[in-house]
């Protein structure tokens, strides 16, 4: 008899589980949806999900060492099955996550999961190079790290969870996953997902794995692990900071606050069509995604004209002041602003009905006139609600923008029709995305060339991540032969 394993046991087995978890009754490992055996009983770490991070980190180590013998045709196996889940759940994936998380869109959920499946590159990343001539050949080839520790965020639970197990089981490697607890529910459903798909396709299980509940404990002993031997963060400033301090090798991909800069010669209908799709999307949770806009005096109310045109609803002075009230709170000594998250990535509806007002229809994006030191501006505040500032000239804009950017190095933006200004603001900015005349998403190859992942790496600079982020070089010379010519 075959026994079929729908969702719906697999998320009742979970509940099971956690609820013992819980009470601490159950054993280590555990099995969270774990098929029964021939007994009945659910066996032992299966699909991933542990209760403890030595468990975790065993298991992958172990899955790591028989899929490293596998090389790269294994490898391509194993990624397909994660490919083929973010494209074909997609669906139910976002909707899991949206339901979960209760932030961002859920179109944009569905659509994050697709592009992850579709556009993370994979092991077709891990080309030799070879260098030959007289003194003979040598060879540098592209190395798994072995089990790699990634901490990923609430804004993109799945998505970057993901593309992360995409580019590093491309590259040969093993993961352990701390997800944001916010988010852990659907990463643990995914990690379970893929795990199963992949011991199907090559018969290894545990090659992506996770504490079945995440804790910023468990983050510090992934980051302690001695059987760890890389860190991947994506997150905010406090966790960027928590890796950089720990004693293994970082790839940091910490937080943004992207600002446009809008001049006389940009193509104003596109710039606003491009700010609300940038800034819109899933709410403006991306690290990537326009935060403020800079433009100068000469076009700034035609250009808040086209995005009325393009469908966002402008806010007055006294609707602004009403909702930095309900956004923003201050410190103690009231020397910085304090984001309120439980307004981060709610639609435009919900952050009008906040600051009690209503919006006199439905819109993907709020944008409203402040001065260049508003918390809107300086704040990293993730919500669909775009500030713009009158600027004397282009100069006055790309200072401002600088000053808002904070020297994160992520992502800045560009409206402009003047390969001067382009290179002068892209020059002076220093950022590891630039992108003219189109949306942020055009910058991970939605709508622009180029290629997509969840962690932009910006303190540690190794910029979209791909499969050779995640490799040691390692060369072979031969002496004397193997060169034929
Ligand atoms: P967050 O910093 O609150 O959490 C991110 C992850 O870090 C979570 O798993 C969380 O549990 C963990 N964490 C937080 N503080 C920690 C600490 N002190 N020690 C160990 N772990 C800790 O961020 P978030 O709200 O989940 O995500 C949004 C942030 O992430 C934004 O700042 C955004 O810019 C950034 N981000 C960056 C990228 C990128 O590619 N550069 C991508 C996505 C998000």
């Amino acid at each position: 008899m075959t026994l079929r394993i729908t969702d719906a046991i697999i998320s009742r087995v979970v509940q099971e589980v956690l609820a013992e978890l819980r009470q601490g009754s159950a054993p280590t490992p555990v099995a969270a949806s774990a098929p029964p055996s021939a007994n009945g009983q659910v066996r032992p770490g299966r699909w991933g999900v542990f209760e403890r991070v030595d468990d975790a980190v065993a298991a992958a180590s172990e899955a790591q060492k028989r899929f490293a013998r596998l090389g790269p045709t294994g490898w391509a196996k194993a990624v397909q099955c994660i490919r083929r889940i973010c494209i074909d759940q997609a669906e139910p994936l976002g909707r899991e996550e949206y339901e979960e998380t209760k932030i961002g869109r859920l179109d944009h959920k569905i659509e994050k999961l697709i592009v992850a499946g579709e556009r993370t590159p994979g092991v077709e990343w891990l080309l030799t190079h070879a260098y030959s001539g007289a003194d003979g050949v040598a060879l540098v080839e592209y190395a798994p790290f072995g089990v790699i520790g990634a901490i990923t965020p609430v804004t993109h639970s799945l998505p970057t969870l993901a593309s992360n197990a995409i580019s590093m089981l491309a590259a040969g490697n093993a993961v352990v996953f701390n997800p944001h607890p916010a988010g852990a529910g659907v990463a643990r459903h995914g990690v379970q997902l893929f795990n199963q798909a992949i011991e199907q396709a090559i018969g290894i299980d545990n090659l992506l794995t996770l504490v079945a509940e995440p804790t910023l404990e468990t983050a510090q002993a992934i980051f302690e692990h001695r059987d760890i031997q890389l860190l991947c963060v994506t997150g905010g400033a406090a966790v960027a900071r928590a890796a950089l301090r720990s004693p293994k090798r970082a790839i940091v991909a910490g937080p943004g606050n992207p600002p446009v800069v809008v001049d006389e010669t940009a193509d104003l209908a596109n710039a606003a069509r491009s700010i609300i799709r940038g800034a819109a999307y899933d709410n403006n949770l991306l690290c990537i995604g326009e935060k403020e806009v800079f433009a100068v005096a000469s076009i700034f109310d035609e250009l808040l004209e086209e995005m009325e045109k393009a469908g966002a609803i402008r806010l007055d002075t006294k609707q602004i002041e009403a909702l930095t009230q309900v956004a923003f709170t201050t410190n103690q000594d009231k020397s910085r602003y304090v984001l309120n998250k439980d307004l981060v990535g709610k639609d435009p509806e919900v952050l009008a009905a906040k600051a009690g007002f209503q919006l006199p229809r439905k819109t993907e994006l709020l944008f409203g006139e402040t001065p260049p030191d508003h918390p809107f501006v300086l704040e990293e505040q993730m919500m669909p609600f775009v500030p713009f500032v009158r600027c004397r000239d282009f100069y006055e804009a790309v200072e401002h923008a600088k000053r808002a950017e904070h020297g994160f190095r992520h992502t800045a933006i560009i409206h402009s029709r003047n390969v001067e200004a382009i290179t002068y603001m892209a020059r002076e900015l220093n950022t590891t995305l630039f992108i003219a005349n189109g949306p942020c998403v055009a910058g991970l190859g939605i709508g622009g060339e180029g290629y997509l992942s969840y962690s932009i790496a910006t303190p540690t600079g190794e910029g979209v991540t791909t499969p050779l982020t995640f490799t040691r070089q390692r060369r072979l010379t031969m002496t004397g032969s193997l060169r034929i010519i």
